[in-house]
C-alpha cells in the first residue's frame, strides 16, 4: 500500500496529504513488545530519539560534502521545548529530516529484515519480554519507544533542501496519518510528544536533564532544554565520549554510550579505547558484546563499526574496517588519515583503511588472549556465544590465523572440558606429532563413539568438535604449531606404539587374523572396502574408518552437500577380536552370520552420524536376530 502511494506521489513536489494508513499485522506487534516489555525501562525513549536527532543531523552533514543544498545555515542543535501544564515535549533538531514517502515509509513499517520471523518466535513465549528488551534496539524500531510515555505522537518534517514540511501523527495503535503541514519546519525534524497521564514525571526539566545526563550526554551536538518560557539551557557537554581521555570516562559512561548508541542491554565483555598518532590517526572506541545478536549469521555479514573522518560520521556498514570474523564488534573509528570527501567505495578500497583494520583486528585479538588468560569461565561464556563466528577466521584471515588458533577453545574429551590448541599440545603423549579430533553432529554422539575407544586406553586426548564449521577449518588449516589435524573418524593412524601402553602379547593383530575378518567380508560383499582386525577397540565391536582409496573428507563432504544420492567412498570395517559377537560368529549359520555382519556395519553407521545404507534390509536383519533369542 505504501509503494503504490509512493508510486502515485512520484516526485517531491506532489506530496501526500489526508494520507491515512492502518498498521501492517507486524508494525502492531512490534509496537506492542516495544510497549509493554520496556515499560520498567521507559526512560529509554528519550535517548532513542535524541539518538536519532543527532544521526540525522550528522547525516545533513555528511551529504552536505557533496550537496551544498542541504547544508543548513545555523548552527546544528537538539532543542527540547518542555510544555508542564500541558504534558507535552517537542524535541526538535537540525537534522536532514523526512520527505513525506519517508515518514510513511521509515516510521509506519519495519523495515529490517528478521524482524518478522524474530516476532513469531518470541510470539507467546514466557522468556518473551527478556529476548525483546535485549534484541529490540538492534531491530531498528527505536521510534516507538516514544509510545512507551505518549498517547499521541507528531512527527512535524522538512526534507533538506526542499520547501515544504510535513506532519505523521498517530496514536500508536491503529495507524497513522500524514499531512502537510501548517507549522513550516524551518529545518529539520520535530517529534512532538502527547504524555500519557501516568508519564506527567517526564514534562519536567530535572527529570528530561536528568535522563539526558544519564544517558545522552556524549551527543556531539548540544542538547538545549527550555520549559515554556524558561530560560535556554544547555544540558550536555557536547563532546563525543571518544575524543575524552580515558582516564575522564567511567566504566558506567562506557556502558551507556555502548548501550545508546548501539541498542544494546548488556554489558560489553571488552571495551577498548586507544588512540594512535603517527603516520595513521585514529581513535579507536571498540565494544566486545555479551550477547550474540539476532542476526549474527545473516548472509549479509554486515559489520558494525560507525566510522567517522574527522567526527563527521560517514557510515555503520561499510565494508573493510573489520574483518567479517569480527562483525559482532560494535564501535567506534574516527580517523583524520582519510579524505572527507571520497566516495564510500573509495573509502572502502583505501589502503589507508586497511592499514588501520589490520591494527583494529591486532588489538581485538590481544585483547581476547589477555581475556582468556585471565579469566576462564568469563571467556568460555564469550565463547558461547561468538566462538562460531571467531572460527571463520580460522581459514579466512591467512594472516591472522595463527593468532585466532591462539585463542579459540575446544572440547576435550580426556579432561571434559574446554581447552585450548596450546594445552592439548602441552598434553600430548611421548612420540604423539598429531592433534586428533573427532567431528560429530553432537557432543554425546562424540562421547560415545567407538573411535575413541583406542585413544582413551592409551591416555591418548581427543577433540570433540561438534560446530559443522570444525572439519572445515581444521581440514583448511592442516595444522597448528607444526602439529598436523588428524580426523580419527576418517584418516588412518597408527596409535598402537605411543605413550605406554602397548599391546600385551606384542602380536599384530591386523595380520593375525585369519577367521573373523574374511567372514564378515564374505557376508559384507560391496559395501566395505575392507574388513580389518582393529588395534582400536575395546569396547564396542565393530567401527568404520577410511579406505584405501577414500576421498578426502572435505571433498566428500561437499559433494554429499551437492548430491543427496552421492554414497561417499567406501570404507573399512575394523572389528574386535576380542568381542563377544566376533568371537561367536564362526559357529553360526551363514544367513544368521550376514545379517550380523549387515547389522555390525549398519550400527557403526548409525554411530558415525549416518543413515543405515538399506533401512529395508536392516530392519529385516533386526528381526531376523531377534528372532533367535525369543
Ligand atoms: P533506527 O534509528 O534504528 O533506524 P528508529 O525506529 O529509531 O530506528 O528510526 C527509524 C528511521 O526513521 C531512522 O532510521 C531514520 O531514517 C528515521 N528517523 C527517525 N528519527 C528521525 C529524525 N529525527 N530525523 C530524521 N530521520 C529520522
Amino acid at each position: 500500500m505504501i509503494k503504490e502511494c509512493i508510486a502515485q506521489t512520484g516526485n517531491q513536489e506532489t506530496r501526500m496529504s489526508n494520507y491515512t494508513q492502518t498498521f501492517e499485522a507486524d508494525t502492531g506487534k512490534i509496537l506492542n513488545i516495544v510497549i509493554n516489555s520496556l515499560y520498567s525501562d521507559r526512560d529509554i525513549f528519550l535517548r532513542e530519539l535524541l539518538s536519532n536527532a543527532s544521526d540525522a543531523i550528522q547525516k545533513r552533514k555528511f551529504l552536505g560534502q557533496t550537496d551544498p543544498a542541504v547544508l543548513n545555515n545555523e548552527i546544528d542543535n537538539i532543542e527540547i521545548v518542555i510544555n508542564k501544564k500541558k504534558k507535552i515535549i517537542e524535541i526538535t533538531d537540525t537534522g536532514i529530516g523526512l520527505s513525506d514517502a519517508e515518514l510513511a515509509e521509515t516510521l509506519g513499517t519495519i523495515a529490517k529484515s528478521g524482524t518478522s520471523a524474530f516476532l513469531q518466535e518470541l510470539d507467546g513465549e514466557e522468556s518473551s519480554k527478556d529476548a525483546a528488551k535485549t534484541l529490540i534496539g538492534q531491530f531498528g524500531v527505536g521510534f516507538y519507544s516514544a509510545f512507551m510515555v505518549a498517547d499521541k505522537v507528531e512527527v512535524v518534517s522538512r526534507k533538506a533542501g526542499t520547501s515544504k514540511s510535513s506532519i505523521w501523527e498517530s496514536d500508536g495503535q491503529s495507524g497513522f496519518a500524514i499531512n502537510n503541514s501548517e507549522d513550516d519546519q524551518a529545518v529539520g525534524t520535530k517529534i512532538v510528544l502527547h504524555l500519557k497521564k501516568d508519564a506527567k514525571e517526564f514534562a519536567t526539566s530535572d527529570k528530561i536533564k536528568s535522563l539526558i545526563k544519564k544517558y545522552s550526554d556524549h551527543i556531539s551536538v548540544p542538547i538545549n532544554i527550555k520549559e515554556t518560557d524558561g530560560e535556554i539551557e544547555q544540558v550536555n557537554s557536547a563532546t563525543a565520549l571518544w575524543t575524552k581521555p580515558t582516564s575522564k570516562i567511567s566504566d558506567e559512561d562506557y556502558k551507556e554510550f555502548y548501550n545508546s548508541t548501539f541498542g544494546t542491554f548488556d554489558e560489553p565483555f571488552a571495551t577498548l579505547h586507544n588512540k594512535s598518532e603517527g603516520t595513521l590517526e585514529f581513535t579507536n572506541l571498540l565494544f566486545i558484546p555479551k550477547t550474540a545478536p539476532f542476526d549474527l549469521f545473516d548472509p549479509e555479514r554486515k559489520t558494525k563499526i560507525n566510522l567517522y573522518i574527522n567526527r563527521v560520521f560517514i557510515s555503520n556498514d561499510l565494508e573493510g574496517v573489520i574483518p567479517t570474523w569480527l562483525r559482532f564488534i560494535k564501535g567506534i573509528l574516527d580517523t583524520t588519515s582519510l579524505d572527507l570527501n571520497v566516495s564510500r567505495e573509495m573509502v572502502q578500497n583505501n589502503p589507508v583503511l586497511k592499514k588501520i583494520s589490520k591494527s583494529l583486528t591486532k588489538r581485538v585479538l590481544s585483547e581476547l588472549k589477555k581475556r582468556l588468560k585471565k579469566d576462564e569461565v568469563a571467556y568460555d561464556a564469550f565463547w558461547e556465544q561468538f566462538g562460531k563466528v571467531l572460527k571463520e577466521g580460522l581459514y579466512e584471515d591467512i594472516e591472522n590465523k595463527d593468532k585466532i588458533a591462539e585463542i579459540i577453545r575446544v572440547r576435550s574429551f580426556k579432561e571434559d572440558k574446554l581447552i585450548t590448541l596450546q594445552s592439548y599440545i602441552d598434553a600430548m603423549i611421548d612420540g604423539q606429532d598429531k592433534i586428533y579430533v573427532l567431528t560429530a553432529d553432537t557432543l554425546e554422539q562424540a562421547q560415545s563413539s567407538p573411535h575413541l575407544e583406542g585413544f582413551k586406553a592409551q591416555g591418548i586426548d581427543v577433540l570433540l568438535m561438534t560446530d559443522p564449521i570444525d572439519a572445515f577449518w581444521t581440514s583448511q588449516m592442516k595444522s597448528f604449531q607444526e602439529k598436523d589435524f588428524l580426523s580419527i573418524s576418517r584418516e588412518k593412524y597408527d596409535i598402537s606404539k605411543l605413550g605406554e601402553v602397548k599391546d600385551e602379547d606384542g602380536e599384530d593383530k591386523e595380520t593375525t587374523d585369519e577367521i573373523y575378518s574374511p567372514i564378515i567380508k564374505e557376508c559384507l560383499g560391496d559395501l566395505v572396502e575392507d574388513v580389518k582386525a582393529s588395534k582400536n577397540l575395546i569396547d564396542s565391536p565393530v567401527r568404520l574408518v577410511a579406505g584405501e582409496g577414500g576421498l578426502d573428507f572435505n571433498l566428500e563432504r561437499i559433494l554429499k552437500a551437492q548430491n543427496p544420492e552421492f554414497e561417499g567412498s567406501k570404507k573399512v570395517l575394523e572389528i574386535n577380536l576380542t568381542h563377544e559377537l566376533i568371537k561367536k560368529l564362526p559357529a553360526l549359520s551363514s544367513e544368521t552370520q550376514k545379517s550380523m555382519s549387515r547389522v555390525l556395519f549398519e550400527q557403526a553407521r548409525i554411530l558415525d552420524g549416518e543413515m543405515p545404507s538399506n533401512s529395508l534390509q536392516f530392519s529385516k536383519d533386526l528381526i531376523t536376530l531377534g528372532l533367535k533369542v525369543v
